[in-house]
């Protein structure tokens, strides 16, 4: 379930009852104690005419209306939008004067990208991989480089393997995610250590084997991992890591997402990569331009996704 699907779950049991949000966040915590309060956003799902931006939660969209009305009444989407969008658009200013802004416009600067060349270009800016490094562990010691270590990476989380996955395989995915961006090897540790194994094998058995190119779905399954509140990749803005893991367990569909690739399509401003309605415009921008320069990318062991991210990647660097 995620998150949204559980505030919802509770809303359910209050339908034409009254509520604040002081009283859902209550209730929420109290039914899902495993909830990190701070990831307890109530209000996204109340009527409010502030809400400019449009609506936030994912399960008020399918009902096609704010769960709670502007009387404070919980009709499940009833009363509908009352003008407020039902599609969230990042306005780029959380403090102040609310105005809303377009979708941003992202690129393809892969027009004329010799693909031919990408994995050497990839590995030449591939700086700071330490093979020797004490995050490779088990079957992963030893590995020479990046692209090696993804490959085993996605070897392993393979769907028929995919319930044997570890903290070894875990730890290494952690340093193939954060090498490149100094991160210390006593944080990369400390969570590991904090890794529950229930955790991440009840995530793995709850998460489909495969999954079709739908934004919305992509985004539930980045609010579940956030749900399991798995150490490095706890805060709501840590969608680069949550995308790398989910990008690992489904290499075809989930692109990276991170400050790399949105200044490679130009679509960079402070704190994009921490905004959910980035990732929502990203994900599909990121489909086409694989769909797009299809015709070049086959017969790589990596699929046409992840081939567009290392060739952002190679543009950035
Ligand atoms: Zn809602």
């Amino acid at each position: 379930m995620t998150i949204y699907q559980k505030r919802h779950a509770v809303l359910a049991k209050h339908v034409s009852e009254r509520i604040t949000p002081a009283q859902l966040k209550a209730e929420l915590l109290g039914t899902f104690p495993s909830l990190n309060p701070s990831s307890v956003n109530a209000p996204d799902c109340f009527y409010s005419d502030r809400k400019k931006a449009g609506s936030t939660c994912p399960e008020c969209g399918k009902l096609g209306g704010f769960a709670v009305n502007r009387s404070g009444i919980v009709d499940m989407g009833a009363s509908g939008w009352g003008g407020v969008s039902p599609v969230y658009i990042p306005t780029g200013n959380t403090r102040s004067s609310i105005q809303a802004s377009a979708a941003i416009s992202m690129s393809d600067p892969l027009a004329s990208f010799d693909w031919k060349t990408v994995c050497a270009r990839y590995d030449a800016v591939c700086c700071g991989f330490n093979p020797s490094s004490q995050h490779l562990r088990g079957l992963y010691a030893g590995t020479l480089n990046d692209r090696p270590l993804y490959y085993k990476l996605i070897g392993a989380a393979a769907s028929d393997s995919r319930s044997r996955l570890d903290a070894d395989w875990y730890e290494a995915l952690l340093y193939w995610k954060l090498y490149s961006q100094h991160t210390l090897d006593s944080r990369i540790t400390e969570w590991r250590q904090g890794l529950v194994s229930g955790d991440l094998r009840r995530f793995l058995a709850k998460i489909p084997a495969a999954i079709q190119r739908r934004v919305q779905d992509v985004i539930e399954l980045v609010e579940l991992v956030g749900g399991y509140q798995f150490p490095g990749m706890k805060s709501g803005t840590a969608l680069p890591v949550r995308t790398t893991f989910l990008h690992i367990l489904y290499p075809s569909v989930v692109p990276i997402f991170d400050q790399m690739v949105l200044k490679a399509v130009g679509a960079w401003r402070e704190g994009a990569n921490q905004e959910v309605g980035v990732l929502r415009q990203y994900i599909p921008h990121a489909w086409s331009l694989a769909d797009r320069h299809t015709g070049q990318l086959a017969g790589f062991k990596e699929s046409p996704v992840r081939l567009v991210d290392m060739a952002l990647w190679v543009k950035r660097s």
